[in-house]
């Protein structure tokens, strides 16, 4: 089917701001507990409360803009949405409507710039929440006020794939510029996607769908949307303009709303806020122009430590990941210089990036924690890539050094020295492990010259546990074969 899909995107993410976006109650930690505790006058609307502009939440957005290459308009103002709904206690939102704080710019997903309309400010709702079985609904207003920033892209996308990549994208900036977690699972960023189907350049009947809570579902709820709807027009069916949402359960996307009339929100400037304009010198502290957005920080990557674009890629994907990855390099720098030759630095760094994205993560996830919980300190790891490199400890022991050093926090030298995990090599006390495990196996050295191969396997298994995995498995397998023939 030769069907084009226009796909736009609506994504909100809750900003990381210590207060409300117009009271004083705290915002962030502690929303999910108890309901309706951070709450006051002007969160629930009470008569003649006044709202307040939060300051660090306009920077915020200010950055967000820049890093996404947006207009900063000089001139801007908060409008009324109204629309009526049990949790919106004041019967409107305070948002931007003609005047948003930046639009205009771009994100780059692969090779191809994404449109980005529009980047405003506004307030969240409170929360409906329906218990089961009763015949009544509960609203907590925690929620209520929080900043929330809203972004809209121009319908530029072209699959499930890249709304998908975008999705992700935004995420790691936002985090990069620590103004959202952005986690869609705990709804601090929501994506609502229109989607829309045309076999020629006249554009098809958009559908929008919501409740999406995963990237895979902003993928998948896509893909389904475009093949129904092109299977829809094939059978000379009509697309209605409707609300539809995502149905885990069921992979599909079901209708929840016919839109019979346009919504008429019936905007106008908030009265109790003046319109805000943006001054030289205001004082607004934006600290994004010094954040090395992930673009920029993977093509780094790639050229200054030659890594390929996917570890790169793979580095970067979380700031703390790429952070720790970064120290690791300095203190092998301060290493290199004393006791190692540039190639070595080299080696060293790729050594680092294995550990980093492979063994670290195994022993994470054995322990069911997450990087944040991390105990080694880069200058553990650094030492610990030294001594694997010069050969002080081999790649078996190595793992047991790293599982102890993240058991305890404890350096890699001290462990090494109290375990025994020193590498044996060819010294006396490799012979003697040796010559002790084919004294006690007479049976493998029978089976070795029936011709049984693996016999010599079976023996190194033997050393390596005679020498908690400290002897060099090569050399003691030729010196097991030396002596067995
Ligand atoms: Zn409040």
């Amino acid at each position: 089917m030769d069907y084009q899909p226009t796909i736009g995107m609506e994504i909100h993410a809750e900003l990381k701001t210590k207060s409300k976006m117009f009271c004083s109650c705290p915002n962030g930690q502690g929303l999910e507990g108890e309901p309706n505790i951070h709450i006051c006058p002007v969160c629930t609307a009470q008569p003649g409360a006044l709202p307040v502009i939060n300051k660090r939440a306009v920077e915020m957005v200010i950055a967000a803009g820049r890093a996404l290459g947006c207009r900063i308009n000089e001139n801007t103002k908060f409008d009324r949405k109204n629309y009526f709904y049990p949790d919106l206690p004041k019967g409107y939102q305070i948002s931007q409507y003609d005047q948003p704080l930046t639009e205009k710019g771009f994100l780059q997903v692969g090779d191809k710039k994404i449109g980005i309309t529009r980047i405003h400010l506004e307030e969240d709702t409170g929360k409906s929440i329906h218990p089961k079985k009763a015949d009544y609904s509960l609203v907590d207003l925690n929620r209520s006020g929080v900043p929330l920033m809203e972004l809209v892209t121009e319908p530029e996308i072209t699959s499930g794939e890249e709304a998908k990549e975008f999705c992700r994208e935004l995420q790691r900036i936002l985090r990069y510029l620590e103004i959202s977690d952005a986690d869609m699972e705990k709804g601090q960023m929501r994506c609502e996607v229109n989607v829309s189907v045309s076999k020629d350049s006249k554009l098809g009947t958009k559908v929008e769908v919501k409740n999406l809570n995963s990237f895979k579902a902003v993928e998948k709820a896509i893909d389904f949307e475009i093949a129904r709807q092109a299977e829809a027009l094939e059978f000379g069916e009509k697309i209605v303009q409707e609300t539809r949402g995502w149905d885990e359960a069921k992979q599909a996307t079901v209708s929840q709303r016919v839109k019979e009339e346009a919504h008429d929100y019936r905007y106008f400037p908030e009265p109790d806020l003046p319109p805000l304009r943006l001054v030289k010198n205001s004082g607004l502290r934006i600290d994004g122009e010094s954040v090395e957005l992930p673009e920029e920080k993977r093509t780094r990557f790639k050229e200054e430590f030659s890594l390929t674009f996917e570890r790169a890629k793979t580095l970067v994907n979380d700031k703390e990941t790429a952070g720790f990855f970064e120290e690791v390099v300095s203190e092998m720098d301060s290493w290199a210089q004393d006791k190692y030759q540039q190639e070595d630095k080299t080696k060293l760094v790729k050594l680092a990036v294995n550990y980093l994205l492979v063994e670290i993560p195994k022993i994470l996830r054995k322990h069911k924690e997450s990087f944040a919980n991390l105990k080694i300190t880069p200058e553990n790891f650094a030492e610990l890539m030294c001594l694997i490199n010069s050969g002080a400890v081999n790649s078996s022991a190595a793992q047991i050094v790293l599982a102890q050093m993240q058991a305890t926090g404890g350096d890699p030298g001290q462990i090494i020295e109290e375990r025994g995990l020193n590498q044996i090599g060819e010294g006396a006390a490799l012979e003697q492990a040796i010559e002790k495990i084919v004294e006690a196996n007479p049976k493998a050295i029978e089976d070795y010259k029936k011709g049984k191969g693996n016999s010599a396997q079976f023996l190194l298994g033997q050393i390596m546990k005679e020498t908690k995995g400290a002897a060099n498995p090569q050399i003691a397998l030729e010196i097991i074969k030396k002596k067995l023939s």
